[in-house]
C-alpha cells in the first residue's frame, strides 16, 4: 500500500520519555485548590502492570506495552460544582476531560443530545421505562463527534502537526470535520465500499482523502507504524486514551438528566470506546459520591462481528474473529485490539450482559423506532435497541426495570431500500380524494 502521501510532521509528536508518576506530584495537585482547575486530569496508568506516567501523549505502556488510561484527581462533588455552563455541550464537563487549557478545545457544539422517553416502545417490549440517548443530532450525525472533539483538542494540546484515522465511514467524516475546524491537517483513509454520502463528506473535509481497496489489517499496520514514528496524531480508536474520553460524557449527561442511573445501559460495541468510556463515567460518578450504583452494562454486537459476545458467552478468553458483512458497518470489527479484552474484563467484573443481533433484527428495530417513536436512525445506530428488543423477547430483563439505549447515529447518511410512494394524478379532484383517508 502506498503511504508516501502522509504528511511529514514538522515537529514529530514525542513518544516515550515516561517518568514514574510520583505520589508527591499527586498531593501537590490536590492541595493547590483543585476545584479551581480546568481539568482534574493527572496522568496515565497502565491497566496491565500498574505503571504510572506523567500527563503526556503516550499510546502504550513503555514498560509492558499495555493499554493506558487517564487518571483524574476526583473530589467528592455534586452536579453544580462539576458542570460549567459557560461551556456548551459536552464541554460543560471539562473538569473530567483531558484538556488542560480551554484555548485548545476544538468544538462544534457536540454533546447535550436529547434524552428521549420511548413509552410506546417500552410497552411493546414489556418493560417499565425506556429512554433513548439520541446521538444523531451531533454535528456530523453520530456519536463519533464526541471523540473527534477530544482527539483533535488533544492533538492541539500536544502540538501535533497532523491527525489520521482509518474508517468505514462515520469516524472519517467526523474526525476530518473536527481537524478542519481546528486547522490541523488530516489524512483520512476510507474503505472503498463506504456509504457514498459519508465519503463525499469526508473528501470535502480531509486534507488528504485516501480510498483503500486492499486488506484492512495491512493498512492499519502501516498507518499505526506511521503514527508511532510521530508523522501524525492517532485519531484511531484502539489505543489513544485521550480520544475515547469524549464518549464518557454520555454517562454524565444521562445520569444528570435522569437524576439516577438506569437499571440497564445498552451500548453498541465495535472497538469498545463507547462501552469503556461510559463505564469510566459511571465509575467516576461513584467515586465522586454522585451515584451509589452502576447500571448493568450491556455490550451489543452484530451476529456477523461478535468477538466479545462470543468470548463472554463461552467463558473463554478474548480472541479476535474474522467477520462477515453486516448492514451495521459501524460495528463491523473483528479485532478491536487491546480494548476487546478490556471490555470483556469490565463485563465479567460487573456482571454485565452481552448480546448479538442479526441484520434482520437491526432492520426491524430501525422501522419499529421510526413507527413507534418517530426517530429515524441508521442500522449501526439501532444495534443497542435491537439487543434490548431481543432481551425483552427472551425475558432476560425484569419487566419492572428501566433501560437506556444509545442510538448512535442519524438515519440520514445510510442507504435504505427506496421508498414506495403512491403514484397520484395532479387534478384537484384526485388530490382532494387522497385526504379523505387520513
Ligand atoms: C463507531 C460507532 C459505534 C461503535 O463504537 P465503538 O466505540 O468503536 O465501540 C457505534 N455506533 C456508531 C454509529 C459508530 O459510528
Ligand atoms: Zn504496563
Amino acid at each position: 500500500m502506498n503511504l508516501d502521501i502522509i504528511f511529514k510532521a514538522k515537529t514529530p509528536v514525542k513518544f516515550g520519555g515516561a517518568g514514574k508518576w510520583k505520589q508527591d506530584d499527586a498531593s501537590k495537585l490536590f492541595s493547590s485548590s483543585q476545584s479551581m482547575k480546568f481539568s482534574w486530569v493527572q496522568g496515565l496508568i497502565c491497566f496491565d502492570c500498574g505503571a504510572a506516567f506523567d500527563f503526556q501523549y503516550l499510546l502504550k505502556c513503555t514498560k509492558c506495552g499495555g493499554l493506558l488510561d487517564l487518571v483524574y484527581d476526583l473530589p467528592q462533588t455534586n452536579w453544580a460544582d462539576l458542570t460549567d455552563n459557560n461551556f456548551q455541550g459536552m464541554w460543560r464537563f471539562h473538569k473530567v476531560l483531558p484538556i488542560r487549557n480551554p484555548a485548545h478545545i476544538v468544538t462544534l457544539g457536540e454533546g447535550s443530545t436529547a434524552l428521549i422517553p420511548a413509552p410506546r416502545l417500552a410497552r411493546s417490549i414489556g418493560i417499565k421505562s425506556l429512554y433513548l440517548k439520541y446521538e444523531g443530532t451531533n454535528p456530523t450525525g453520530t456519536v463519533k463527534d464526541r471523540t473527534s472533539s477530544t482527539a483533535v483538542s488533544s492533538a492541539k494540546q500536544f502540538g501535533a502537526s497532523a491527525i489520521t484515522v482509518v474508517s468505514t465511514g462515520n469516524a472519517g467524516a467526523s474526525l476530518a470535520t473536527y481537524a478542519h475546524r481546528g486547522e490541523i491537517p488530516s489524512v483520512i483513509f476510507c474503505y472503498h465500499r463506504g456509504d457514498p454520502i459519508k465519503m463525499s463528506h469526508m473528501s470535502l473535509m480531509a486534507s488528504k482523502f485516501c480510498v483503500f481497496e486492499g486488506e484492512y489489517d495491512d493498512l492499519i499496520r502501516s498507518v499505526d507504524q506511521c503514527v508511532e514514528e510521530g508523522l501524525a496524531f492517532d485519531g484511531g480508536a484502539t489505543r489513544n486514551s485521550f480520544k475515547h474520553e469524549g464518549k464518557k460524557t454520555i454517562a454524565y449527561e444521562v445520569t444528570e438528566a435522569l437524576g439516577t442511573v438506569p437499571d440497564f445501559f445498552f451500548s453498541p460495541v465495535a472497538v469498545g470506546e463507547i462501552f469503556i468510556a461510559t463505564y469510566r463515567g459511571f465509575d467516576e460518578m461513584q467515586q465522586m459520591g454522585m451515584v451509589d450504583r452502576m447500571p448493568t452494562l450491556v455490550c451489543c454486537q452484530s451476529m456477523q462481528a461478535q468477538p466479545i459476545v462470543a468470548a463472554f458467552q463461552s467463558g473463554q478468553p478474548f480472541r479476535p474473529t474474522t467477520i462477515q458483512p453486516t448492514i451495521a458497518k459501524g460495528v463491523a470489527v473483528g479485532d478491536p485490539g487491546p480494548k476487546g479484552p478490556r471490555v470483556l474484563e469490565i463485563l465479567r467484573q460487573h456482571s454485565g450482559m452481552a448480546l448479538a443481533v442479526s441484520d434482520a433484527e437491526i432492520q426491524e428495530a430501525q422501522s419499529l423506532l421510526a413507527e413507534s417513536e418517530g426517530l429515524w436512525a441508521g442500522p449501526t445506530g439501532v444495534v443497542s435497541l435491537a439487543a434490548l428488543i431481543q432481551a425483552g423477547r427472551n425475558k432476560q430483563i425484569p419487566s419492572n426495570s428501566s433501560s437506556l439505549c444509545i442510538i448512535t447515529e442519524t438515519g440520514l447518511t445510510s442507504p435504505y431500500p427506496p421508498a414506495q410512494g403512491q403514484v397520484v394524478k395532479t387534478s384537484l379532484e384526485d388530490v382532494r380524494r387522497l385526504f379523505s383517508c387520513v
